[in-house]
């Protein structure tokens, strides 16, 4: 039997490594700004740090791991989903115009990439 050469494999390109560091940094000033409270129950200590905004793409997760899309979150709260809703977001929304000014919120969600924002209901930018 004479064999052949082994196939070459595939040259995969190596993952890409995603810094979250950013993120880690966003929970620790939101604790000190907020209280290490979750935001919902207000009772569990926030395990989680939930994008609220818009949702955790890792591809854009430079964009997406920021303070203002950072709602602190208790595990149990966090993995029910309710935290997902339209309503739930825009109720987000207005607690983070509270705090950061709707300056600040607006500029960070015109800051993103065209895809993000055609591709998420932000129409609670209006809302008054
Ligand atoms: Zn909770």
């Amino acid at each position: 039997m004479i064999l052949g050469k082994p196939k070459p494999r595939r040259e995969r390109p190596a993952p890409k490594r995603v810094s979250r560091g950013a993120w880690i940094t966003a929970k620790a000033q939101a604790i000190v700004k907020r209280g290490p409270y979750c935001e919902t129950c207000k009772t569990e200590y926030a395990t989680d740090g939930h994008h609220c905004l818009i949702p955790f793409q890792k591809r854009y997760a430079e964009y997406l791991d920021h303070e203002i899309n950072l709602e602190l979150a208790c595990h149990y709260d966090h993995m029910t989903g309710d935290l997902d809703t339209y309503e739930h977001r825009k109720e987000f929304y207005l607690r983070q115009v509270a705090r950061y000014g709707k300056q600040a919120v607006d500029a960070w969600i015109e800051s993103l990439p065209e895809k993000l924002k055609i591709s998420h209901r932000l129409d609670f930018m209006e809302a008054k």
